[in-house]
């Protein structure tokens, strides 16, 4: 069987392309460059999952431990503005999940070993063997050749580099940082964030089994708070009295902090040849919503159709068709997402006070009308497919 993808990445995203086409007949070989060994769980990282990328992950057969959420309060901390989501709005059990990174990313790698080439990289990709196949040359000079060449290694993605994508980013001046921290109060289901001056704060339960106070913390922070020698450590402490104040809750830190620098980034081409940018390889936006991941699999999902489509209705596929149809599907939705995390932040971020005085209206109107909170609540579960 002749090789039909080549993914350049085993992370999640690449991992469940492979195992989705695998499933369907399709072989793939992916080349990630880290060596195999399974990535210790610090259990502080994790990703929230909309119903629609657990389903993706249920019909593969993964399970790791989840956390359910089935309702989320959004909080204007500077005003009085708020807003509920409720699962029952889109008559799905729970608005999102809560999985650990390092379990999910385990999960997936383990499912696809055998078909991963690790420790290696794509230092070139050769488009001109033949009108059909490409073919790529690894790091250890071993070459290789398949139909499609995808892109699924990351937000410095190094196939975009060796196709020469034209790459537009730009930098939020924030820090995200992530902990857990144990926090008593009385339904485990509920997700809160609040948006302010001391940044966009959300608290959500975690994945831990047996530990119902546990709830994992994700805190964007303007970049300018944390610098001439204010640790992040020190600005939380500072700070965290604050949301206790605003979530009516007390928050007791109770791992070491992670922290990543927030920059956006998206390609004005997704394809270039037989080559093709899926997940955060194409796009990386504000992680305030939590969609990172599910427009990750939302990627890989339209890919796989167009590839799985193409390849059953032909011996050889049409595949300028296969990746043209996957660039429609998802350029427009990606860039959308994106320019709509930044204009939540601005907006966040405004001193001005008829933008204050008009998110707050924004906010608790919004929460009156319900066809645009299930509009809002129906996207970001996945529901609104293309
Ligand atoms: C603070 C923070 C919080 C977040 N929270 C959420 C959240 O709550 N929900 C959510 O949906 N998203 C969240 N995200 C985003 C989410 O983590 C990413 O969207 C997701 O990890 C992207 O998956 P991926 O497989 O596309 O890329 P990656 O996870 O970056 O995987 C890329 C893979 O490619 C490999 N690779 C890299 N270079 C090469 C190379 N040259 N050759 C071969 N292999 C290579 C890497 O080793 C890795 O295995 C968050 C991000 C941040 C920074």
């Amino acid at each position: 069987m002749s090789t039909v993808v080549t993914i350049s990445g085993g992370g999640i995203i690449g991992n469940y392309i492979s195992a989705r086409l695998h499933a369907n007949g399709i072989d793939t070989k992916v080349v990630e460059k880290n060596k195999n060994s399974k990535h210790q769980s610090e259990k502080v990282r994790t990703l929230t999952l909309n119903p629609y990328s657990k389903k993706l992950l249920d019909e593969i057969g993964i399970e790791v431990p989840i956390a359910e959420i089935k309702y989320i309060r959004v909080i204007d901390g500077e005003g009085t503005g708020a807003i509920d989501f409720n699962s029952n709005e889109i008559h799905e059990e729970n608005l999102s999940y809560v999985v650990f990174f390092n379990d999910l990313l385990n999960a997936l790698q383990e499912k696809e070993v055998s078909r991963t080439i690790f420790e290696n990289e794509l230092i070139q990709i050769n488009e001109d063997i033949n009108d059909y196949f490409c073919e790529v040359t690894l790091k250890d000079k071993t070459k290789h050749s398949s139909v499609f060449v995808a892109g699924c290694d990351g937000r410095n993605s190094n196939v975009a580099k060796l196709s020469s994508f034209n790459l537009k980013s730009a930098d939020y001046g924030q820090t995200a940082i992530t902990f857990t921290a144990n926090i008593e109060k009385d339904n485990d289901k509920e997700a809160y964030q609040v948006f302010s001056d001391r940044g966009i704060f959300a608290v959500m339960p975690c994945p831990l089994s047996n530990h119902e106070s546990t709830h994992t913390i994700v805190w964007s922070i303007e970049n300018k708070n944390i610098e001439n020698g204010i640790s992040i450590e020190e600005y939380a402490e500072e700070n965290l009295a604050y949301f206790e104040n605003k979530l009516k809750m007390k928050i007791n830190a109770c791992s070491s902090f992670l922290s990543f620098g927030l920059k956006n980034h998206y390609f004005e081409n997704y394809i270039s040849g037989s080559t093709v940018l899926i997940g955060d390889a194409a796009h990386s936006i504000h992680p305030l919503a939590g969609q990172g991941i599910n427009l990750g699999f939302a990627d890989a999902d339209a890919f796989c159709e167009e590839v799985i489509e193409g390849y059953k209705s032909r011996m050889r596929m049409n595949k300028d068709l296969v990746l043209k149809r996957y660039e429609i599907r998802r350029k427009q939705m990606n860039l959308l997402m994106l320019r709509s995390m930044d204009f939540f932040v601005e907006i966040f971020r405004s001193k001005n006070l008829a933008i204050k005085l008009l998110r707050n209206y924004g906010l608790s109107g919004v929460n009156k009308i319900n066809f645009l909170k299930t509009f809002f609540i129906n996207h970001a579960s996945g529901k609104n497919k293309l």
